[in-house]
């Protein structure tokens, strides 16, 4: 790839990882696999939540080339079938974790699939992964008022806490929504400051300009097990342009 093209942050959505096919929302472990390797081979530089915080609140200089792994909604699949694979590409990965669901199942999925509960999102943790907030309830932040995203905001948090596990200051917007208006947003900006998350990731599909713009509206790059791996290649150059 030609170093003009990659310029910007890049940040990669997944969700459910399966051995046997794949679809919208889910990758099979050899997409995984694949895609990873790829990566490496490429000299992309793996960066964490932490990392693009720093880089937002700081303008701290990311690496050349860097990029960011995400897992939304903490499925026990992360655990059992991602985690293998990043850990021999030597990848670690953010989670973004629905706590009122931990050990539960996907409720918000047509067909639910089992999540981690404490002992398995403490394991994540020990291999270095950062575990993050994805609201504690799975809520539609569009259809909230402020108030009920900051009592949500500090649930979220406060039950990582409680869990034991220490969460990362990010959050990723369930199905990638949120206020629309510019007062609602303005309002959730103030309680994400006071509430202590300091970036924010949406879906989007597009690569991120750096130094960031707008460290609540961090663009993903949603990874599609139903589409080529040249398909990916090419969101990952361009974002959705093509
Ligand atoms: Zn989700």
């Amino acid at each position: 790839m030609f170093r003009f093209a990659r310029r910007g942050l890049r940040v990669l959505m997944y969700h459910k990882v399966s051995v046997t096919g794949g679809d919208e929302l889910t990758v099979t472990v050899a997409q995984l696999e694949q895609q990873m390797a790829w990566l490496r081979a490429e000299g992309w530089a793996f960066v964490s939540v932490a990392d693009v915080a720093r880089a937002a609140a700081e303008r701290a200089a990311l690496p050349a080339w860097p990029i960011l792994v995400t897992f939304d909604d903490a499925y026990l699949d992360t655990l059992e079938l991602a985690l293998p694979v990043l850990q021999r590409q030597g990848v670690r990965a953010a989670v973004f974790v629905p706590t009122a669901f931990v050990g539960a199942a996907s409720a918000w999925d047509r067909v639910p699939r089992p999540l981690m509960h404490a002992a398995q999102l403490h394991a994540l943790a020990g291999a270095g992964w950062e575990l993050a907030l994805h609201s504690h309830r799975h809520l539609n932040y569009s259809t909230l008022t402020t108030e009920q995203i900051a009592a949500d905001v500090r649930e979220n948090f406060s039950a990582l806490r409680g869990l034991g596990l220490n969460p990362a200051p990010a959050l990723a917007y369930p199905f990638g929504r949120r206020p629309r208006g510019a007062a609602a947003r303005d309002a959730m900006r103030r309680l994400f400051h006071e509430a202590g998350v300091q970036v924010a990731f949406r879906i989007g599909n597009r690569v991120n300009a750096l130094p960031l713009r707008d460290r609540f509206e961090i663009n993903r790059l949603g990874v599609r097990g139903d589409r080529s791996f040249g398909a990916f290649q090419r969101k990952l150059r361009w974002g959705r342009l093509l």
